[in-house]
């Protein structure tokens, strides 16, 4: 198989009680698992494209032949945002920003709480399923949000932190209350992993 599920890199309820571990179990162990499986699916009609990442996919996806392409866009697009997502959470994680990213917040929203008031507002109101997300774009922080499993790498642009909003992410603990799951997920945020993303964006 071309591209391959890695394993969640804490336990299913590490994330209690802000996640709690059924939700991340069938979001882990089926619904990544299915994005995986129907990317790897359709890059059997296309074999030489399995030598490329999913990021790669994803950043050109113009030139994956047409009969696959909204399927790679997609599942790529699910297998890509779903391997960050688990990344930049962990068990103990939240609490003020730190290091060179928290610099960039101040500077871009003025602090913190203005920040995720923001992202928190913005990503609320994506209408149906998609995701939050913090960009690097043109030297300074953006926040926008996308359908389905759009990447932002489809428009040419990095995440550095984004937010799951399909329903599968929340309604077993939050139900309709998305506002509360979105508040209560900075709770699991991994500011270190997130400053990495920072990094890799800026190059
Ligand atoms: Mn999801």
């Amino acid at each position: 198989m071309a591209y391959e599920l890695a394993p969640l890199p804490y336990d299913y309820a590490a994330l209690e009680p802000y996640i709690d571990a059924v939700t991340m179990t069938l979001h882990h162990d089926k619904h990544h698992q299915t994005y995986v499986n129907n990317l790897n699916g359709a890059i059997e009609k296309h074999p030489e494209l399995g030598k490329h990442t999913a990021e790669d996919l994803l950043r050109n996806i113009n030139s994956v032949p047409e009969d696959i392409r909204t399927v790679v866009r997609n599942n790529g697009g699910g297998h890509v945002n779903h391997t960050m997502f688990w990344t930049i959470m962990k068990p103990g994680g939240g609490g003020e920003p730190v290091g060179r990213i928290a610099e960039q917040i101040r500077k871009d929203f003025g602090d913190f709480e203005a920040f995720k008031k923001q992202f928190n507002e913005t990503t609320a109101k994506q209408f149906g399923s998609g995701w939050g997300w913090l960009l690097w774009d043109g030297g300074k922080l953006a926040i926008t949000t996308t359908p389905n499993q759009d990447n932002p790498l489809l428009q040419g642009k990095y995440a550095i932190l984004g937010n799951d909003v399909w329903e599968h992410a929340y309604y077993l603990k939050y139900q309709n209350r998305r506002p509360d799951y979105l508040a209560a997920w900075w709770n699991t945020v991994n500011w270190e992993e997130i400053n990495k993303r920072f990094e890799q964006a800026q190059k």
